[in-house]
């Protein structure tokens, strides 16, 4: 069995990858610090896996405490990271925590892999790398455009850490992953996205909306240039992200990589608008959502949907779920923390 570093790995896309990874024989090691989870996710992986991983909580800002836990765990055959924070608007707010939550614990972990000779690693990126895009379906070859949050430019950075590290140390094997917009839960209701106070992203608003904490939805602009006027995303199942972190290792793993730093949309490949988000929880819930529209929200690009031929035929992964898949786990989850 190979054990795996999972950090982050009591967030919202760690634990669900997780549990993918357990279930794909793979012996999992979590370090999370807290900061945006808590230990009762740990209970709902091992509900699910009836394996519970190793966890250790520890902070990968502190430097000798990242030296210490590599010195303590041999055998590592490869990393996922995705310890980091996330909130875009208060990375504005704080951009030095974000800069360093995001960029350093990156940095010690890279310089404990050359360390301890593990060679392969999995990096949580972003669509958010690439701004307003000038074409959609959008490719990874699409350019990189100056990040519009601080939090947006920790992405960057760090790919572009891992590209220069790649460039140094041809052993060692890099895949970036960029996420488009994951939602939903596990199948099961055991583990899903738990947010800490108002929801910043459209599908935990609109559930708590549905669930009765919030009145009602405010949605943000019907006046950009889109079929209803509301923007556009990439809206992918959290279960079929986690997936594609599995088959990236294994790539890694088997060596099978072009190049020691490869880049992967991960999305659908569908653009659906916020209006139509609604009217599809609508369908799911059989409930009537409260909404309301209002001014644009500053910094959101009008569309992005991601081109996911590069994943499809190399990694061979595609995403299964449809969007009604998801947004009914999303809301079967929110049943299930709610007690409803
Ligand atoms: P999350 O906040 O649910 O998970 C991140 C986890 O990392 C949390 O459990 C948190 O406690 C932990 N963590 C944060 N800082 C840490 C530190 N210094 N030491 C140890 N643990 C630490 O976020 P998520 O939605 O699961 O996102 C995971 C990754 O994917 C992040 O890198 C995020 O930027 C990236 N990403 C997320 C989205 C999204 O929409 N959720 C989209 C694109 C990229
Ligand atoms: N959105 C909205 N109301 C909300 C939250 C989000 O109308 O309360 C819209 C937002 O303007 C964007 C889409 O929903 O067009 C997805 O936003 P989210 O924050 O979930 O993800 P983003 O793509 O911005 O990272």
């Amino acid at each position: 069995m190979k054990k795996i570093l999972v950090t982050g790995g009591l967030g919202y896309i760690g634990s669900h990858t997780v549990v993918e990874l357990q279930n794909s024989g793979f012996e999992v090691i979590i370090i999370d610090n807290l900061s945006n989870s808590s230990l009762n996710v740990l209970e709902g992986i091992t509900s699910i896996t009836k394996k519970p991983p190793v966890f250790e909580r520890l902070d990968l800002r502190i430097k000798a405490d990242v030296i210490d836990f590599f010195q303590r765990h041999e055998n590592i055959a490869g990393v996922i990271h995705f310890a980091a924070s996330k909130a875009v608007g208060e990375s504005v707010a704080q951009p030095l925590y974000y800069y360093e939550n995001n960029i350093s614990t990156l940095i010690y972990l890279l310089q404990e892999c050359k360390a301890h000779s593990i060679n392969n690693f999995i990096f949580s990126s972003s669509c958010t790398v690439y701004g307003e895009p000038d074409s959609l379906p959008i490719t990874e070859e699409a350019p990189v455009k100056k990040a519009t949050s601080p939090y947006g430019n920790t992405k960057q950075i760090s790919e572009e850490i891992l590209e220069d590290t790649c460039s140094v140390h041809p052993q060692f094997r890099c895949i970036a992953l960029r996420y488009f917009n994951p939602i939903g839960a596990h199948d099961s209701a055991m583990i899903g996205e738990l947010p800490v106070g108002v929801p910043q992203n459209l599908v935990p608003f609109i559930t708590q909306t549905a669930a009765g904490v919030r009145k009602e939805l405010a949605i943000f602009g019907n006046d950009y240039n889109t079929s209803d006027g509301s923007c556009i995303r990439d809206y992918i199942h959290v279960v079929d992200l986690a997936k594609a972190h599995v088959v990236a290792l294994e790539r890694l793993l088997k060596k099978a990589n072009a190049s020691n730093f490869e880049i992967f949309n991960v999305g659908t490949g569908k653009g659906t608008s916020v209006l139509e988000i609604v009217e599809a929880f609508e369908a799911v819930s059989e409930l009537k959502l409260p909404y309301r529209i209002v001014e644009r929200r500053p910094g959101d690009v009008v569309s992005v949907y991601a081109d996911t031929t590069k994943a499809n035929e190399i990694l061979e992964w595609k995403a299964e779920r449809s969007l009604k898949d998801a947004l009914s786990s999303a809301w079967k989850w929110e049943q299930h923390i709610r007690n409803l």
